[in-house]
Protein backbone atom coordinates (compact mmCIF):
# COMPACT_ATOMS: atom_id res chain seq x y z
CA UNK A 1 0.00 0.00 0.00
CA UNK A 2 1.57 3.69 -1.13
CA UNK A 3 0.79 5.82 1.50
CA UNK A 4 3.87 8.32 1.53
CA UNK A 5 3.06 11.91 0.65
CA UNK A 6 5.31 12.17 -2.21
CA UNK A 7 2.97 10.15 -4.23
CA UNK A 8 0.86 13.63 -4.23
CA UNK A 9 2.78 15.56 -6.95
CA UNK A 10 2.95 19.23 -6.28
CA UNK A 11 0.59 20.31 -9.03
CA UNK A 12 -1.97 17.88 -7.65
CA UNK A 13 -2.20 18.92 -4.42
CA UNK A 14 -2.20 22.37 -5.37
CA UNK A 15 -5.45 21.34 -7.38
CA UNK A 16 -6.87 20.11 -4.07
CA UNK A 17 -5.64 22.69 -1.63
CA UNK A 18 -7.35 25.54 -3.98
CA UNK A 19 -10.45 26.99 -2.21
CA UNK A 20 -12.98 26.27 -4.84
CA UNK A 21 -15.27 28.62 -3.04
CA UNK A 22 -14.09 32.59 -2.91
CA UNK A 23 -12.29 32.12 -0.09
CA UNK A 24 -13.95 29.10 1.52
CA UNK A 25 -13.40 25.19 0.65
CA UNK A 26 -9.99 23.71 0.66
CA UNK A 27 -8.60 20.58 1.65
CA UNK A 28 -7.29 20.64 5.04
CA UNK A 29 -6.84 17.09 5.59
CA UNK A 30 -4.05 15.01 7.24
CA UNK A 31 -1.48 14.25 4.65
CA UNK A 32 -2.18 10.37 4.67
CA UNK A 33 -5.79 10.90 3.33
CA UNK A 34 -4.59 13.07 0.53
CA UNK A 35 -3.78 10.14 -1.86
CA UNK A 36 -7.70 9.22 -1.35
CA UNK A 37 -9.00 12.21 -2.16
CA UNK A 38 -6.87 13.23 -5.25
CA UNK A 39 -7.57 10.02 -6.60
CA UNK A 40 -11.30 11.11 -5.75
CA UNK A 41 -11.06 13.90 -7.71
CA UNK A 42 -9.30 12.26 -10.82
CA UNK A 43 -11.88 10.07 -11.26
CA UNK A 44 -14.90 12.38 -10.71
CA UNK A 45 -13.18 14.67 -12.77
CA UNK A 46 -13.27 12.28 -15.41
CA UNK A 47 -16.50 10.77 -14.83
CA UNK A 48 -18.58 14.04 -14.83
CA UNK A 49 -17.81 14.16 -18.53
CA UNK A 50 -18.82 10.45 -19.51
CA UNK A 51 -21.71 10.40 -21.16
CA UNK A 52 -22.68 6.84 -20.25
CA UNK A 53 -21.91 7.84 -16.32
CA UNK A 54 -24.34 10.29 -16.12
CA UNK A 55 -26.61 8.22 -18.23
CA UNK A 56 -26.86 5.78 -16.23
CA UNK A 57 -27.08 7.52 -13.00
CA UNK A 58 -30.07 9.27 -14.67
CA UNK A 59 -31.88 6.20 -15.49
CA UNK A 60 -31.17 4.89 -11.91
CA UNK A 61 -32.92 8.10 -10.57
CA UNK A 62 -35.66 7.89 -12.76
CA UNK A 63 -36.43 3.83 -12.67
CA UNK A 64 -35.26 3.48 -9.32
CA UNK A 65 -35.52 6.82 -7.19
CA UNK A 66 -38.48 8.29 -8.66
CA UNK A 67 -37.29 11.02 -10.34
CA UNK A 68 -38.64 14.00 -11.06
CA UNK A 69 -40.38 14.86 -7.70
CA UNK A 70 -43.59 16.69 -8.37
CA UNK A 71 -43.60 20.52 -7.76
CA UNK A 72 -46.82 20.83 -5.69
CA UNK A 73 -49.03 24.11 -5.37
CA UNK A 74 -50.00 24.31 -2.07
CA UNK A 75 -53.12 26.71 -1.94
CA UNK A 76 -54.50 25.94 1.10
CA UNK A 77 -51.48 26.54 2.75
CA UNK A 78 -50.97 29.61 1.36
CA UNK A 79 -54.17 30.73 2.08
CA UNK A 80 -53.74 29.98 5.95
CA UNK A 81 -50.39 32.01 6.56
CA UNK A 82 -52.27 34.95 3.58
CA UNK A 83 -49.27 34.32 1.67
CA UNK A 84 -48.41 34.52 -1.83
CA UNK A 85 -48.14 31.57 -4.29
CA UNK A 86 -46.45 28.42 -2.72
CA UNK A 87 -45.08 25.36 -4.68
CA UNK A 88 -43.40 22.65 -2.96
CA UNK A 89 -40.16 20.56 -4.39
CA UNK A 90 -41.70 17.21 -3.06
CA UNK A 91 -37.75 15.23 -2.25
CA UNK A 92 -40.29 13.84 0.74
CA UNK A 93 -41.80 11.55 -2.13
CA UNK A 94 -38.34 10.54 -3.48
CA UNK A 95 -37.21 6.97 -2.54
CA UNK A 96 -36.39 6.66 1.12
CA UNK A 97 -38.23 9.79 1.84
CA UNK A 98 -35.64 12.20 1.22
CA UNK A 99 -33.41 14.35 -1.16
CA UNK A 100 -30.33 12.33 0.54
CA UNK A 101 -30.94 9.40 -2.06
CA UNK A 102 -29.94 11.95 -4.71
CA UNK A 103 -25.93 11.92 -3.62
CA UNK A 104 -25.94 8.14 -2.13
CA UNK A 105 -26.37 6.74 -5.58
CA UNK A 106 -24.81 9.39 -7.10
CA UNK A 107 -21.32 8.50 -5.36
CA UNK A 108 -22.11 4.68 -5.11
CA UNK A 109 -22.23 4.83 -8.89
CA UNK A 110 -19.08 6.44 -9.00
CA UNK A 111 -17.45 3.98 -7.37
CA UNK A 112 -18.86 1.22 -8.87
CA UNK A 113 -17.24 3.14 -12.37
CA UNK A 114 -14.46 3.29 -10.47
CA UNK A 115 -13.89 -0.52 -10.02
CA UNK A 116 -14.27 0.26 -6.27
CA UNK A 117 -16.68 -2.33 -4.24
CA UNK A 118 -16.61 -1.51 -1.13
CA UNK A 119 -18.47 1.69 0.06
CA UNK A 120 -17.76 3.85 3.85
CA UNK A 121 -20.08 6.25 5.47
CA UNK A 122 -20.46 7.90 8.40
CA UNK A 123 -24.18 9.05 9.96
CA UNK A 124 -25.41 10.82 12.80
CA UNK A 125 -29.21 10.87 13.04
CA UNK A 126 -29.15 7.47 10.43
CA UNK A 127 -30.41 9.42 7.59
CA UNK A 128 -27.07 9.31 5.19
CA UNK A 129 -26.32 5.94 6.63
CA UNK A 130 -29.67 4.40 5.74
CA UNK A 131 -29.43 6.08 1.87
CA UNK A 132 -26.18 4.82 1.49
CA UNK A 133 -27.29 1.50 2.54
CA UNK A 134 -30.05 1.69 0.42
CA UNK A 135 -27.50 2.60 -2.81
CA UNK A 136 -25.30 -0.03 -2.03
CA UNK A 137 -27.93 -2.99 -1.39
CA UNK A 138 -29.84 -2.31 -5.36
CA UNK A 139 -25.77 -1.86 -6.69
CA UNK A 140 -24.69 -5.06 -4.53
CA UNK A 141 -22.05 -3.20 -3.09
CA UNK A 142 -20.35 -4.31 0.25
CA UNK A 143 -21.44 -1.19 2.67
CA UNK A 144 -19.65 -0.43 6.16
CA UNK A 145 -21.59 2.58 8.20
CA UNK A 146 -19.74 4.09 11.04
CA UNK A 147 -21.94 5.68 13.43
CA UNK A 148 -20.87 6.85 17.62
CA UNK A 149 -22.50 4.88 20.18
CA UNK A 150 -24.50 7.22 21.80
CA UNK A 151 -26.07 7.86 18.06
CA UNK A 152 -26.60 3.99 18.04
CA UNK A 153 -28.65 4.61 21.19
CA UNK A 154 -30.91 7.13 19.75
CA UNK A 155 -31.44 6.15 16.64
CA UNK A 156 -31.86 2.19 17.03
CA UNK A 157 -34.83 1.89 14.67
CA UNK A 158 -32.88 3.38 11.74
CA UNK A 159 -29.48 1.49 12.60
CA UNK A 160 -32.23 -1.66 12.73
CA UNK A 161 -33.06 -0.31 9.03
CA UNK A 162 -29.46 -0.14 7.96
CA UNK A 163 -28.87 -3.59 8.94
CA UNK A 164 -32.07 -5.12 7.12
CA UNK A 165 -30.46 -3.46 4.17
CA UNK A 166 -26.85 -5.43 4.57
CA UNK A 167 -25.15 -2.49 5.87
CA UNK A 168 -22.12 -3.52 8.84
CA UNK A 169 -23.30 -1.02 11.67
CA UNK A 170 -19.89 -0.53 13.07
CA UNK A 171 -20.23 1.44 17.08
CA UNK A 172 -17.44 4.29 17.47
CA UNK A 173 -17.11 4.23 21.48
CA UNK A 174 -14.12 6.96 21.11
CA UNK A 175 -14.53 10.64 22.03
CA UNK A 176 -18.22 11.53 22.56
CA UNK A 177 -19.07 8.36 20.61
CA UNK A 178 -21.79 10.85 18.01
CA UNK A 179 -21.24 12.14 14.68
CA UNK A 180 -17.53 14.00 14.67
CA UNK A 181 -16.25 10.56 16.05
CA UNK A 182 -18.00 8.29 13.65
CA UNK A 183 -16.61 10.43 11.24
CA UNK A 184 -12.56 10.34 12.27
CA UNK A 185 -13.26 6.42 12.02
CA UNK A 186 -14.30 6.39 8.50
CA UNK A 187 -11.31 8.16 7.75
CA UNK A 188 -9.26 6.07 9.19
CA UNK A 189 -11.22 3.16 7.61
CA UNK A 190 -10.49 5.22 4.51
CA UNK A 191 -6.77 5.71 4.85
CA UNK A 192 -6.38 2.25 5.16
CA UNK A 193 -8.33 0.77 2.44
CA UNK A 194 -8.93 3.54 -0.36
CA UNK A 195 -7.41 1.05 -3.30
CA UNK A 196 -10.97 -0.90 -2.67
CA UNK A 197 -13.00 1.56 -0.70
CA UNK A 198 -14.90 4.96 -1.81
CA UNK A 199 -16.10 6.95 1.07
CA UNK A 200 -19.98 8.08 0.88
CA UNK A 201 -20.07 11.42 2.51
CA UNK A 202 -23.52 12.76 3.78
CA UNK A 203 -23.56 16.60 2.76
CA UNK A 204 -21.86 19.27 0.90
CA UNK A 205 -19.22 19.66 2.98
CA UNK A 206 -15.86 18.11 3.96
CA UNK A 207 -12.68 18.48 1.78
CA UNK A 208 -12.51 19.02 -1.70
CA UNK A 209 -13.72 17.85 -3.89
CA UNK A 210 -16.92 16.55 -1.17
CA UNK A 211 -18.71 19.68 -1.43
CA UNK A 212 -18.77 19.86 -5.33
CA UNK A 213 -19.10 16.36 -5.60
CA UNK A 214 -22.39 16.42 -3.53
CA UNK A 215 -23.42 19.51 -4.84
CA UNK A 216 -23.70 18.82 -8.65
CA UNK A 217 -25.60 15.03 -7.81
CA UNK A 218 -28.34 17.54 -5.83
CA UNK A 219 -28.59 19.45 -8.47
CA UNK A 220 -30.98 17.60 -10.44
CA UNK A 221 -33.73 19.29 -7.80
CA UNK A 222 -33.32 22.73 -8.73
CA UNK A 223 -32.74 21.90 -12.46
CA UNK A 224 -36.49 20.14 -12.46
CA UNK A 225 -37.98 22.91 -10.72
CA UNK A 226 -36.64 25.12 -14.14
CA UNK A 227 -38.64 22.30 -16.08
CA UNK A 228 -41.69 22.23 -13.77
CA UNK A 229 -42.48 26.27 -13.22
CA UNK A 230 -43.42 26.25 -16.59
CA UNK A 231 -46.41 23.51 -16.30
CA UNK A 232 -47.56 26.19 -13.86
CA UNK A 233 -47.35 29.33 -16.65
CA UNK A 234 -44.75 31.26 -15.64
CA UNK A 235 -40.88 30.94 -16.87
CA UNK A 236 -38.99 31.32 -13.27
CA UNK A 237 -39.82 32.07 -9.40
CA UNK A 238 -39.57 34.99 -7.45
CA UNK A 239 -37.77 33.53 -4.31
CA UNK A 240 -36.23 29.70 -3.37
CA UNK A 241 -36.55 28.85 0.59
CA UNK A 242 -34.79 25.75 1.59
CA UNK A 243 -33.50 24.81 5.11
CA UNK A 244 -29.75 24.66 5.75
CA UNK A 245 -27.78 21.61 7.74
CA UNK A 246 -24.51 20.54 5.90
CA UNK A 247 -26.08 22.46 3.12
CA UNK A 248 -27.18 20.29 0.31
CA UNK A 249 -30.69 20.64 -0.12
CA UNK A 250 -30.37 24.10 -0.46
CA UNK A 251 -27.82 24.62 -2.82
CA UNK A 252 -28.95 21.18 -4.86
CA UNK A 253 -32.47 23.79 -5.49
CA UNK A 254 -30.10 27.01 -5.54
CA UNK A 255 -27.38 26.92 -7.94
CA UNK A 256 -28.91 26.05 -10.97
CA UNK A 257 -30.48 29.77 -10.10
CA UNK A 258 -27.64 31.46 -8.96
CA UNK A 259 -26.84 33.32 -12.04
CA UNK A 260 -30.24 34.52 -12.29
CA UNK A 261 -30.30 38.27 -10.13
CA UNK A 262 -33.88 38.17 -10.20
CA UNK A 263 -34.37 35.85 -7.45
CA UNK A 264 -33.94 35.44 -4.36
CA UNK A 265 -32.93 32.32 -2.02
CA UNK A 266 -33.54 32.16 2.17
CA UNK A 267 -31.43 29.70 3.45
CA UNK A 268 -32.70 28.68 6.96
CA UNK A 269 -30.85 27.28 9.79
CA UNK A 270 -31.66 25.67 13.01
CA UNK A 271 -32.59 28.92 15.98
CA UNK A 272 -32.79 25.93 18.40
CA UNK A 273 -34.11 27.68 21.25
CA UNK A 274 -32.88 31.18 19.85
CA UNK A 275 -29.86 32.48 18.87
CA UNK A 276 -29.16 34.33 21.70
CA UNK A 277 -28.67 31.41 23.94
CA UNK A 278 -26.36 29.07 23.32
CA UNK A 279 -28.57 25.78 22.06
CA UNK A 280 -28.62 26.25 18.76
CA UNK A 281 -26.84 25.45 15.32
CA UNK A 282 -27.16 28.55 13.61
CA UNK A 283 -23.56 28.98 12.05
CA UNK A 284 -24.33 32.55 9.71
CA UNK A 285 -25.89 33.98 12.91
CA UNK A 286 -22.92 33.74 15.37
CA UNK A 287 -20.33 31.87 13.67
CA UNK A 288 -17.13 32.54 12.42
CA UNK A 289 -15.06 30.92 9.81
CA UNK A 290 -12.36 28.27 10.67
CA UNK A 291 -11.09 24.85 10.07
CA UNK A 292 -13.67 21.74 10.40
CA UNK A 293 -13.67 18.14 9.09
CA UNK A 294 -11.55 18.89 5.98
CA UNK A 295 -12.79 22.70 4.73
CA UNK A 296 -13.09 26.31 5.80
CA UNK A 297 -16.05 27.93 6.35
CA UNK A 298 -18.28 29.41 8.97
CA UNK A 299 -18.79 27.54 12.11
CA UNK A 300 -19.59 27.87 15.59
CA UNK A 301 -16.98 28.01 17.76
CA UNK A 302 -15.47 29.64 21.16
CA UNK A 303 -12.90 32.30 21.06
CA UNK A 304 -10.23 30.37 21.17
CA UNK A 305 -11.51 28.41 18.03
CA UNK A 306 -12.67 24.98 19.63
CA UNK A 307 -16.09 23.65 17.97
CA UNK A 308 -19.20 24.63 19.93
CA UNK A 309 -21.66 21.80 20.80
CA UNK A 310 -25.20 22.47 18.58
CA UNK A 311 -28.33 21.91 19.54
CA UNK A 312 -31.79 21.19 17.06
CA UNK A 313 -34.88 19.67 17.18
CA UNK A 314 -34.09 18.32 13.91
CA UNK A 315 -31.32 15.96 13.81
CA UNK A 316 -30.59 16.97 10.16
CA UNK A 317 -29.23 20.39 11.14
CA UNK A 318 -27.66 19.83 14.38
CA UNK A 319 -24.32 20.36 13.35
CA UNK A 320 -21.74 22.87 13.90
CA UNK A 321 -20.34 23.42 10.34
CA UNK A 322 -21.84 24.73 7.06
CA UNK A 323 -20.82 23.61 3.34
CA UNK A 324 -18.28 26.36 1.89
CA UNK A 325 -20.12 27.13 -0.80
CA UNK A 326 -23.17 28.66 1.92
CA UNK A 327 -20.46 30.56 3.08
CA UNK A 328 -19.41 31.98 0.06
CA UNK A 329 -23.04 32.94 -0.89
CA UNK A 330 -23.40 34.72 2.14
CA UNK A 331 -20.13 36.91 2.67
CA UNK A 332 -21.57 37.67 -1.03
CA UNK A 333 -24.94 38.66 -0.24
CA UNK A 334 -26.16 36.16 -3.02
CA UNK A 335 -28.19 34.05 -0.45
CA UNK A 336 -29.48 35.30 2.97
CA UNK A 337 -29.54 33.01 5.51
CA UNK A 338 -32.00 32.98 8.19
CA UNK A 339 -32.58 31.19 11.57
CA UNK A 340 -36.13 29.86 12.95
CA UNK A 341 -36.98 28.30 16.31
CA UNK A 342 -37.64 24.82 17.65
CA UNK A 343 -41.19 26.34 18.38
CA UNK A 344 -41.61 28.10 15.30
CA UNK A 345 -40.58 24.83 13.01
CA UNK A 346 -43.54 22.68 14.86
CA UNK A 347 -46.00 24.92 14.13
CA UNK A 348 -45.69 25.11 10.78
CA UNK A 349 -45.03 21.08 10.98
CA UNK A 350 -48.39 20.74 12.20
CA UNK A 351 -49.65 23.58 9.35
CA UNK A 352 -48.48 21.63 6.48
CA UNK A 353 -50.26 18.65 7.92
CA UNK A 354 -53.47 19.94 8.29
CA UNK A 355 -53.85 21.98 5.49
CA UNK A 356 -52.71 19.84 2.57
CA UNK A 357 -52.28 16.78 3.93
CA UNK A 358 -48.25 16.60 3.47
CA UNK A 359 -46.14 15.91 6.83
CA UNK A 360 -42.92 17.68 6.60
CA UNK A 361 -39.51 16.42 7.81
CA UNK A 362 -38.47 18.57 10.83
CA UNK A 363 -35.28 19.81 8.52
CA UNK A 364 -37.61 21.31 6.20
CA UNK A 365 -39.96 22.43 7.95
CA UNK A 366 -37.53 25.21 9.40
CA UNK A 367 -37.93 26.61 5.62
CA UNK A 368 -41.66 26.45 5.79
CA UNK A 369 -41.79 28.65 9.51
CA UNK A 370 -39.12 30.87 7.54
CA UNK A 371 -42.33 31.59 4.40
CA UNK A 372 -44.76 31.73 7.20
CA UNK A 373 -42.61 34.44 9.45
CA UNK A 374 -42.48 36.62 6.58
CA UNK A 375 -45.64 35.67 4.33
CA UNK A 376 -47.69 38.74 4.87
CA UNK A 377 -44.54 41.10 3.66
CA UNK A 378 -45.21 39.23 0.51
CA UNK A 379 -46.79 40.29 -2.68
CA UNK A 380 -50.36 37.72 -3.23
CA UNK A 381 -48.74 37.03 -6.68
CA UNK A 382 -44.97 36.45 -5.53
CA UNK A 383 -43.80 32.43 -6.69
CA UNK A 384 -42.16 31.22 -3.96
CA UNK A 385 -40.47 27.65 -4.18
CA UNK A 386 -39.64 25.83 -0.82
CA UNK A 387 -37.86 22.84 -0.89
CA UNK A 388 -39.10 20.05 1.08
CA UNK A 389 -36.37 17.94 1.93
CA UNK A 390 -37.92 15.08 3.61
CA UNK A 391 -40.93 13.48 4.97
CA UNK A 392 -41.88 13.33 8.45
CA UNK A 393 -43.12 9.91 8.98
CA UNK A 394 -39.35 9.65 10.30
CA UNK A 395 -39.94 12.41 12.84
CA UNK A 396 -43.60 10.92 14.31
CA UNK A 397 -41.94 9.17 17.38
CA UNK A 398 -40.36 12.38 18.88
CA UNK A 399 -43.19 15.04 17.65
CA UNK A 400 -46.31 13.26 18.44
CA UNK A 401 -45.55 13.58 22.35
CA UNK A 402 -44.42 17.04 22.23
CA UNK A 403 -47.60 17.59 20.07
CA UNK A 404 -50.03 15.54 22.27
CA UNK A 405 -51.60 18.18 24.48
CA UNK A 406 -52.81 20.48 21.39
CA UNK A 407 -54.19 17.65 19.24
CA UNK A 408 -56.25 15.36 21.82
C1 LIG B 1 -30.13 15.46 6.35
C2 LIG B 1 -31.34 16.25 6.02
C3 LIG B 1 -31.29 17.65 5.87
C4 LIG B 1 -30.05 18.46 6.11
O1 LIG B 1 -28.99 18.19 5.26
P1 LIG B 1 -28.57 19.16 4.07
O2 LIG B 1 -27.29 18.60 3.62
O3 LIG B 1 -28.46 20.55 4.65
O4 LIG B 1 -29.65 19.10 3.06
C5 LIG B 1 -32.45 18.31 5.50
N1 LIG B 1 -33.61 17.65 5.32
C6 LIG B 1 -33.70 16.31 5.47
C7 LIG B 1 -35.02 15.66 5.25
C8 LIG B 1 -32.57 15.57 5.83
O5 LIG B 1 -32.68 14.24 5.98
Amino acid sequence: MITSLAEVSPEKKASLFQRQFGRFGGCYMPELLLQSLEQLLEDYSRLKDDNSFQEKLKQTLCHYAGRPTPLTEVKRFSQAISGPKVYLKREDLLHTGAHKLNNALGQCLLAQHTGKKRIIAETGAGQHGVATATACAYLGLDCVVYMGEVDIKRQAPNVKKMKLLGADVRSVFNGSATLKDAINEALRDWTNNFENTHYCLGSALGPHPYPQIVEDFQRVIGEEVQKQVIDYGFTQPDLLIACVGGGSNAIGLFAPFLENSQIQMVGVEAGGEGVDTSRHAARFATGRPGVLHGCYTYLLQNEDGQVLPTHSISAGLDYPAVGPHHAQLFEEGRVSYQAVTDKECLQAFRLLAQSEGIIPALESSHALAYLIKIAPQLAKDCRVVVNLSGSGQKDLPQVLPLLEKELS
